[in-house]
């Protein structure tokens, strides 16, 4: 009898660990963002009882540090974004298929970056 593994479980053309592993990091990004939202609101209230950090000697300034918490919010609410459209993609049967060529994307790498929407050879313009 042969062993059921978890590569051995599909849905449709696709694996239950490829769309484990889109919902596991749709989580985890959500997570993220809700993390960092409240990392820049506690700044934010942060400058409301001390206006004015510009001149502390030590440690980077609090500007700077809303500025670099913005950005990562930001770029988690793009991996937010991503993610969704790849649950979408999950829901459409569409998850496996390149947007550019059309071909199979390939369930290693659709393991490895979840979001992606294209082949290796589209990510990498190989002819
Ligand atoms: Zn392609």
């Amino acid at each position: 009898m042969a062993a059921v593994g978890r590569a051995s479980l599909y849905l449709g053309r696709m694996t239950y660990a490829a769309v484990a592993r889109v919902n596991a990091d749709l989580v985890h990004a959500r997570v993220s963002v809700a993390d960092l939202r409240r990392e820049l609101a506690a700044i934010a209230e942060s400058t409301v009882l001390v206006p004015d950090d510009e001149h502390d000697a030590e440690g980077s300034t609090i500007g700077f540090e809303r500025a670099r918490v913005a950005a990562l919010l930001a770029q988690s609410q793009r991996r937010v974004a991503d993610l969704e459209a790849a649950v979408e993609r999950v829901r459409a049967g569409t998850y496996q298929s390149c947007e550019r060529c059309g071909g199979d994307i390939g369930i290693l790498r659709l393991e490895a970056l979840s979001a992606t929407r294209v082949c290796r050879c589209c990510a990498s313009r190989c002819p």
